[in-house]
């Protein structure tokens, strides 16, 4: 396979404008793939792969086009530095048309494709049909609480078609994370703002993403602003008081809200979908089915507040944060995605909207396995006529309204 080298089209303009005839950027390449993106400016989409030079070079006509060992031996005299580039991307514009190739420097006779990434009318043009593109693009998902649950959650949406994003968690990545979050080894310690910014944007890079890597406990007007601009809430925190904090913004501003958690060690996990006229989280409250321990996510915040006692050894501190595999956790999240694709396309013409005659609960239940919580619901596969709940599957409760939630009596 011949080698390629990408680049983004945005950037180029700048370069073509200029009277330069050569400039250095930036190319990241995965080792014996002979893939290159290559880049002038820092991209909007973090870049991944091994950072190596590359030179831009413009020909001065066709034959010199023709001819890239002669161009690049032209810019080097002009600028020894480019002697540093691993590879060159050359062009020449005539008649309005450019013409573009690339070469090892190395060894000019070694060539490479060039492709433009694509800009965004072709991006999700396998999507259309399926659900309607369009109309996710111009609403906003206020997600609070980037871990396990949040991240993944996010990246479903952005691929859904999702266009806007207002993103809420103070915390960065840290090893323990690792095996349950989209984020990887390479992304440690960035600010998971940041990390769930750049898994959007990979996805749909015209996304508008606005993070805030803020303690929303603390900052109670920016959360409101947050929620009353939002057509959405999915409060995936692990924190109780600001799941409560959300419940009285959603019901304030008449939006709708996705609560979804994990139980203990992912034993399983529900979702509370709350909207307009519908109970809300409060309600809940004392219900049976809201009994479990706080999901524990982070040593740090669970010493600090008490969950993990101070004198509790690192070692039997880090085993309370086993909190379960990732694969535990999917279908809680898949839930929240199906449930927030579906809300947000209310009143659009597409095909999802089908699933309201059957996707109309309040409430989800799933179990991963019995121990505490679902220790006695029936045992898989042991219940014909289905008269006992399963683990692995969904359950759905419609709840009413509690005619005495302080929250809620007037939503
Ligand atoms: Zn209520």
């Amino acid at each position: 396979m011949d080698g390629i080298v990408y680049l983004y089209q945005y950037q180029l303009q700048k370069f073509f404008n200029d009277s330069s005839a050569c400039t250095m950027g930036v190319a990241y390449e995965w080792k014996g793939e002979d893939v290159f993106h290559a880049y002038l400016e820092y991209p909007r989409v973090a870049p991944s792969g091994f950072a190596v030079a590359c030179a831009f070079l413009k020909a001065r006509s066709k034959e010199e086009f023709d001819n890239p060992s002669r161009v690049v031996d032209s810019c080097v005299a002009m600028s020894p530095a480019l002697r540093q580039a691993k590879i060159a991307i050359i062009f020449h514009v005539a008649g309005g048309v450019v013409s573009k190739c690339a070469v090892d420097m190395d060894s000019p006779g070694k060539r490479y494709r060039v492709e433009y990434v694509p800009d965004k009318s072709n991006l999700y043009t396998r999507s259309k049909g399926l659900i309607e593109v369009g109309a996710l693009e111009k609403k906003r998902v206020l997600i609070v609480g980037l871990g396990s649950g949040g991240a993944s959650i996010a990246v479903e949406l952005a691929k859904a078609g999702v266009g806007h994003f207002s993103l809420v968690d103070f915390d960065r990545l840290e090893l323990h994370n690792i095996s349950r979050h989209i984020a990887g080894v390479n992304e440690l310690g960035r600010l998971k703002t940041n990390i769930v910014r750049d898994a959007i944007l990979g996805k749909n890079p015209y996304a508008q993403v606005d993070t805030y890597p803020v303690d929303m406990m603390q900052e109670a007007e920016l959360t409101e602003r947050l929620v009353a601009e939002t057509d959405l809430v999915i409060a995936a925190t692990d924190s109780l008081a600001s799941r409560y904090m959300l419940n009285s913004l959603i019901i304030k501003y008449k939006k709708v809200g996705l609560f979804g958690r994990a139980v203990t060690r992912a034993e399983g996990g529900d979702v509370l979908r709350v909207r307009p006229g519908g109970p809300c989280y409060a309600c809940l409250k004392g219900s049976q089915w809201l009994v479990g321990e706080e999901e524990i996510t982070d040593v740090r915040r669970a010493r600090e507040t008490g969950v993990i006692p101070a004198y509790t050894s690192t070692e039997d501190a880090n085993a309370m944060v086993q909190v379960g595999l990732s694969t535990d956790i999917a279908p809680i999240n898949t839930m929240v995605v199906k449930l927030a694709i579906q809300e947000l396309s209310r009143g659009t013409e597409c095909v999802i909207a089908s699933l309201d005659n059957e996707l109309d609960y309040d409430f989800y239940m799933w179990a991963n396995r019995r121990e505490l919580y679902f220790v006695n619901w029936a045992p898989f596969n042991h219940n014909p006529g289905r008269k006992k709940p399963t683990i692995l599957q969904w359950y759905g409760v419609k709840f009413a309204k509690s005619c005495d939630c302080h929250e809620c009596r007037d939503f």
